[in-house]
């Protein structure tokens, strides 16, 4: 954090940036003043510029301005805080803190809606502990090309707005180039967050983080009698619909830690986390989730978890004695599991272009997965080839297979059941079943090549996961399995 000293500011000219500060107005316990500390060498590397045109924002004048995302200047308009929070990481409580980000202050975008504009790795803050405050250009770029896949994938998500270099080298394993990533996000309001606000003595700073956050995400539910019991029960279903979407297309977030649950229902903080290759409920991609805490299996029973930590933080506000507030909390929460179980059906049997509801679909998709897990059979692959009708080009799906046949005999005959045309049937597949998705090792070259200079196989990956459906114009570079099925691949913590 740079004391004393002021950062320049930059007016932006024409750039169309509508700031707001709703987040500072909330206690001042809940966050700090922070100024970034500046690199010597402001370069931008990625521009977002369909994000950009979405936010109302003008592309050319933002690709003029690399001092500011690289956490050298800041915009006119701006204020930058690091936000206070907590959290359980792997299950234990811990201080934490916007350690090596800031929150720029919120975008009112053309939409109407207010949307968080957050540096990561602009310098240390009072949060920071003993890291440097800084980000290695590699993750900042993964943390992007997975925001626009799960975007485009239709799954809500924080994005990447720009990625600049600052000239400074981070330290990790070895000398890595520093980068700042500036990220959009509905709010970085997070569990953790509440953890944070109900350890004040003041009771008044959980209630205006309560009331803050139902006003900015469910402002529809404003009005209720019963302000927490409303924010908890609006929470719990984004949860279990995001929850859903992830295993839909076999996403494994990693490090679902209290401070990683973003109320607002994104996909927030790309740490080790991976998309699956061969279907595996035990799946694992972390180098430090030693015990399989966070494997893809285990996200619906971790998300609740963690929302259970999120009612503990509301439970004076839920009634006025502690017996009647707990059983309060208890019925919010009890609903997680059908709704998580409900959403998940809908997908699943939209992948399979199920347009009608039978009882026995269930049985249908568990049987088809339990081959996928025999058989060590691409997630992915398996469902595309089910889509589009045949064999994606890279394979991963062993099409001769006896017990395949049968179960896809199986699902024909309940396609036959259903009074939908093929045609019907067929879109919802594919508009279901992705074609492509960022592949682990695919992400690593591009990541290779861009620490190497060169962005260019980064630029493809982007407007290649840009197009998740489009069954016709996936290559086989594109869908191609890692060879050893993903198993052994590893993702790393803290970069
Ligand atoms: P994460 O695991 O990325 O969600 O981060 C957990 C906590 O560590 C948060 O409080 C971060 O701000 C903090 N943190 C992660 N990396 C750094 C770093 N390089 N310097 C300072 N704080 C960090
Ligand atoms: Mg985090």
């Amino acid at each position: 954090m740079s004391m004393g000293s002021t950062v320049s500011r930059l007016p932006m000219t024409g750039a169309g940036w509508r700031w707001e500060h709703t987040y500072a107005a909330l206690p001042a316990v809940l966050y700090s003043e922070v100024e970034p500390e500046p690199g010597p060498r402001p370069e931008l590397r990625w521009l977002n510029r369909q994000l950009a045109v979405e936010l109302g924002l003008d592309p050319e004048v933002l690709a003029g301005a690399a001092a500011v995302f690289a956490g050298s200047a800041v915009p006119t308009g701006a204020r930058p805080i690091a936000q206070a929070y907590s959290g359980h990481q792997y299950g234990h409580f811990t201080t934490l803190g916007d350690g090596r980000a800031l929150l720029l202050g919120e975008h009112r975008g053309p939409d109407g809606s207010l949307r968080d504009v957050q540096w990561k790795g602009a310098g240390r803050t009072p949060y920071s502990r003993r890291g440097d405050g800084r980000a290695a250009l590699g993750p900042m770029l993964r943390e992007c090309v997975l925001g626009e896949a799960m975007h485009a994938l239709g799954i809500p998500t924080t994005r990447g707005l720009a990625v600049a270099t600052t000239g400074l080298p981070v330290w990790r394993e070895t000398e890595l180039t520093g980068a700042v990533l500036t990220r959009i996000a509905a709010s970085h309001i997070r569990v953790g967050t509440f953890e944070q606000a109900v350890r004040e003595a003041d009771p008044g700073v959980l209630r205006s983080l309560l009331l803050h956050t139902l006003e900015r995400h469910f402002p529809e539910r404003r009005g209720e009698p019963e302000p927490a019991a409303a924010l908890l029960d609006a929470v719990v279903e984004k949860q279990a619909r995001l929850i859903a979407a992830w295993m839909r297309v076999g996403f494994v977030h990693g490090v679902m830690n209290t401070d990683n649950l973003a109320l607002s229902g994104e996909t927030i903080d790309y740490g080790p986390c991976a998309f699956l290759e061969v279907y595996h409920p035990e799946a694992v991609f972390s180098s430090i989730d030693h015990h399989g805490r966070y494997a893809y299996g285990r996200q619906p029973a971790i998300a609740l978890w963690n929302l259970t930590r999120l009612a503990e933080t509301l439970l004076r506000e839920l009634a006025p004695g502690e017996a009647q507030a707990v059983e309060r909390a208890k019925a919010i929460l009890e609903t997680f599991g059908p709704r998580f179980e409900a959403a998940l059906l809908k997908g699943m049997r939209a992948k399979l272009g199920l347009l009608t509801a039978e009882g026995d679909d269930p049985a249908l998709i568990e049987g088809l997965l339990n081959w996928m897990r025999e058989r060590r059979a691409d997630y992915t692959n398996t469902f595309a080839f089910l889509a589009a009708g045949r064999i994606p080009a890279a394979g991963g799906v062993p099409p001769e297979d006896d017990a395949f046949r049968a179960w896809e005999a199986a699902w024909k005959q309940r396609l036959a059941r259903q009074p939908q045309s093929e045609a019907e049937t067929a879109a919802l597949r594919r508009a279901n079943c992705p074609a492509v998705i960022p592949r682990n090792q695919r992400v690593e070259a591009a990541l290779a090549a861009a620490a190497a200079g060169d962005l260019r196989p980064f630029e493809t990956l982007i407007e290649v996961v840009r197009r998740p459906y489009d069954h016709e114009a996936a290559t086989i570079e594109d869908q191609q399995p890692d060879p050893r099925g993903g198993a052994d691949y590893r993702t790393f913590c803290g970069t």
